[in-house]
């Protein structure tokens, strides 16, 4: 069995990246195995365990006997051990960089500025956090009230493959703040950071057992996590189709629930706006990793009165962008994540033209000369004449395409925002103050951004309304998922 070492990154070809249960490596139980390409290539560099629900159960057993240990630990023993990984973190930084992009084909220029130093973020904020984590006394006549934030015992972390190692991090960080014992499950494909990041934890003096990396499909490691009667919470990132079926497993459960979902975000652009930065952050915030950020925004409104002129400076932007391998200094737009995802993309751009949608750039599968002939790229692709009703402004792509959709006024605009069953994200770009907050007050949507896109403070709820999820992630909000509360009534 060969293990890795992150140091050792730059001689990885061909690998096995095993499950991390009670503090070991483990192969799977049911000796399955599932193939892990390289996106901007096609190659398969690796293989990871396709778990079964007896992985599960190893891991159930050994967060049960590290959860005394771990949850009995002072907050300030728990922190410094986490600032401990994160310092690993930083010592990986280049190793875990490349591994994000060659598991995830997002250029290794954005993983180096958003996420491993947002990962690494994510480690020290909520290992900082937790210290100043308070809670409500309510004092009487003889009588105090004093409310109890205890840890769960044992949480289930499932996250998608768009952020990997960002949302892994986001996820676990405060769960294992909060004193919980973990299984996680990162993507099945972008399994490459989490194992790094296991062997981080393993030299950082993080206990056995108190996080467990389970790798697999969603349909056996996932239900597996998902169906356990002692995982009692389950923060789900994902598609909304997924969040609806673990929320009809784990509801009649009882079990906490946290679902982080899809969306299907407008850039709402107003004729006032600055018009160069507007024009640079919406092409910033549709294209970024590939246009696969939860909150991109794909939806691009525009007031009718500086629709051309916006649309044509746009395209212009968006012909620069470099598409291309994620290794090339070059490279705004890698790889799309895999070939199903990259077909579901295709799909919806050749539905997009059944609907009478006319392509204003791209709309075509891109072949790059030399190691990415075989990759999975898509150009960027604008395209404009579809109602907000249509399927291709309704649903969510996730990848390189938006849509132009003019509007007269205030109010159309935010009908056609609001038009959606999603509500993750809405970016405003205007001048007029009371109009931003008009917009902002009236949107239907758990982030509204004005004048700026994904400009994230940590300490903020995070979430979406509709079918874009259950419950906020961030802040102190995060730290009362992660716990039980409790109420103790006290006559002096
Ligand atoms: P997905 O729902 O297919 O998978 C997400 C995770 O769930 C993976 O680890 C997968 O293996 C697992 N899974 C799949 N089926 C499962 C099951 N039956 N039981 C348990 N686990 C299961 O999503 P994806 O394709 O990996 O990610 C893309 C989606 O994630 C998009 O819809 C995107 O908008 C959403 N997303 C949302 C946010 C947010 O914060 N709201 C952030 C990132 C991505």
């Amino acid at each position: 069995m060969t293990i890795f070492a992150y140091s050792q990154l730059q001689e990885i070809t061909m690998n096995k990246l095993l499950n991390y249960i009670a503090g070991t490596w483990k192969e799977p139980s049911n000796g399955l195995w599932l193939d892990n390409p390289e996106p901007a290539t096609g190659d398969i560099f690796s293989c990871i365990p396709d778990s079964g629900e007896q992985d599960v159960q190893m891991a159930v057993e050994s967060a049960k006997k590290a959860f005394p240990i771990w949850s009995g630990m002072t907050v300030e023993e728990r922190s410094r051990i986490m600032l401990n990984i994160a310092q690993g973190m930083k010592d990986a930084f280049d190793a875990l960089a490349e591994a994000e992009s060659k598991d995830q084909g997002k250029p290794l220029s954005l993983s180096r500025v958003m996420d491993i130093p947002r990962a690494i973020q994510n480690i020290e904020f909520f290992a900082t956090e937790i210290i100043h984590f308070a809670s409500e006394s309510h004092g009487g006549k003889g009588v105090v009230n004093y409310t109890v934030h205890a840890p769960i015992g044992i949480v289930g972390c499932i996250s998608p493959w768009n952020l990997p190692l960002y949302l892994f991090t986001w996820k676990i960080a405060p769960a294992l703040a909060t004193g919980n014992c973990v299984i996680a499950k990162p993507s099945e494909l972008t399994p490459f950071t989490a194992t790094l990041f296991a062997e981080i934890c393993m030299k950082a003096g993080l206990p056995d057992g108190v996080l467990n990396i389970v790798h697999g499909s969603g349909l056996h490691a996932g239900s597996a996590i998902v169906s356990h009667p002692e995982i009692t919470a389950i923060s789900f990132t994902g598609g909304t189709v997924t969040g609806k079926h673990i929320a009809s497993i784990a509801a009649p459960m009882f079990k906490k629930l946290s679902l982080e979902l899809g969306g299907k975000n407008p850039s709402i652009i107003f004729a006032d706006c600055d018009f160069d930065e507007t024009v640079s952050q919406a092409v910033r915030s549709a294209f970024t990793n590939q246009g696969e950020i939860c909150l991109c925004g794909s939806r691009i409104l525009i007031e009718k009165s500086i629709y051309e002129k916006f649309r044509n400076a746009f395209i212009e932007k968006v012909q620069q962008l470099k598409v291309g391998d994620p290794f090339d200094a070059g490279t705004n737009i890698g790889a799309l994540v895999s070939k199903g995802h990259m077909e579901k993309v295709m799909s919806y751009i050749e539905l997009a033209k059944e609907e009478g949608g006319t392509i204003l750039c791209g709309g075509k599968t891109i072949s790059p000369e030399g190691r990415c002939k075989h990759g999975w790229f898509i150009e960027p692709t604008v395209i404009e004449g579809l109602d907000n009703s249509c399927r291709t402004n309704q649903e969510e792509i996730f990848g390189p395409v938006v849509t132009l959709q003019s509007f007269s006024n205030e109010e159309e605009a935010l009908s056609l925002a609001n038009g959606t069953r999603y509500g993750l994200a809405a970016n405003i770009w205007t001048q007029h103050l009371g109009r931003a907050h008009r917009m902002a007050n009236a949107l239907e949507f758990g982030i509204v951004w004005v004048n700026c896109w994904l400009l994230r403070d940590l300490r903020t709820p995070f979430g979406g309304m509709k079918d874009s999820g259950v419950g906020r992630e961030g802040g102190f909000e995060v730290l009362r998922f992660f716990t039980e509360t409790k109420n103790v009534c006290v006559k002096f």
